[in-house]
């Protein structure tokens, strides 16, 4: 049996572990942070919390004797990624990135860029003062120094950061339907959507919303890969790419 490692925390890392479920001469466990306090849990063997580190990794790597990694972490979770390809290397274990495509701005669509989310809380200032702030709920105390915008921050478990000073905290966990974001942006008189350019299909509803109420998107920019990493967009992608790797 090969076995496989997912890092996971993404849909596409449930729906990976469901397919690897079915595929004959490999088991897979997968990997969660442990951050959400009630997550989605793929099929099959699952552990929890953070290896320490590359290191860490590395010495779980060999006593698991792990023949092969898929880091499908979300695009934003850096340092996972640059940890998975540093552990991966030193141990001779072949990794590949399943990451999904990024978002892209559509017409009617009015997007700023942002390069990351101290320049976001930067830039905010000049486009808006009524905000949907959708990063989740680790990094919202990059815009704790803002006082003169309000804020309706939505993540699926409390911050445990810095608000900031003027917001309301809405619970949510995706998927969201256009019509539901259009209303609740209505009901907030938003004028400015901030998010992080995740993509996918679980929470995109929003940018059609801002589109269709002509609000602007202050989109953050996903951080880089680690240069020489093997990438798939998708789960046919992974799967294949287990295959030829464990054949
Ligand atoms: P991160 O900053 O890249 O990682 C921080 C630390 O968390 C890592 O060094 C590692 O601890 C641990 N860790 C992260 N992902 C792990 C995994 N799958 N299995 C075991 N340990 C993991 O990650 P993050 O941005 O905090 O994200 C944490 C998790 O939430 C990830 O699984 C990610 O896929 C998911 N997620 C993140 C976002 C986001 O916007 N960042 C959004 C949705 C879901 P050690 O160094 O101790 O190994």
């Amino acid at each position: 049996m090969a076995r496989i490692l997912i890092l996971g925390g993404t849909g596409e890392a449930r729906a990976l572990a469901g397919a690897l479920a079915d595929m004959p001469g490999v088991e897979a466990v997968s990997s969660l942070a442990g951050r959400v306090r009630a997550p989605r849990l793929p099929v099959g063997d699952v552990r929890v919390g953070g290896f320490g580190g590359a290191d860490g990794l590395a010495e779980w790597l060999r006593g698991h004797r792990v023949d092969a990694i898929v880091d499908a972490t979300h695009p934003f979770a850096a340092r996972i990624t640059t940890n998975a390809a540093d552990a991966a290397d030193r141990c001779g274990i072949p990794l590949v990135v399943l990451r999904r495509p990024a978002w892209s701005s559509r017409p009617g669509d009015n997007w700023v860029d942002a390069a990351n989310l101290a320049a976001a809380a930067g830039q905010l200032p000049d486009l808006g003062t009524r905000v949907f702030l959708t990063i989740g709920r680790q990094e919202v105390d990059a815009f704790a120094g803002l006082y003169a915008q309000w804020f309706l921050v939505r993540a699926i478990d409390p911050p445990d950061v810095a608000m900031p000073p003027q917001s309301t905290l809405l619970l949510a966990r995706g998927p969201f339907a256009v019509a539901d974001e259009i209303a609740l942006m209505r009901e907030h008189r938003i004028d400015v959507l901030v998010t992080k350019n995740s993509g996918g299909t679980q929470t995109d509803a929003k940018l059609d919303a801002a589109r269709e109420l002509g609000v602007p998107v202050l989109m953050v920019r996903r951080p880089p890969l680690p240069s020489a990493a093997a990438t798939v967009e998708d789960i046919a992608g992974a799967v294949e790419w287990i295959g030829a790797v464990t054949r």
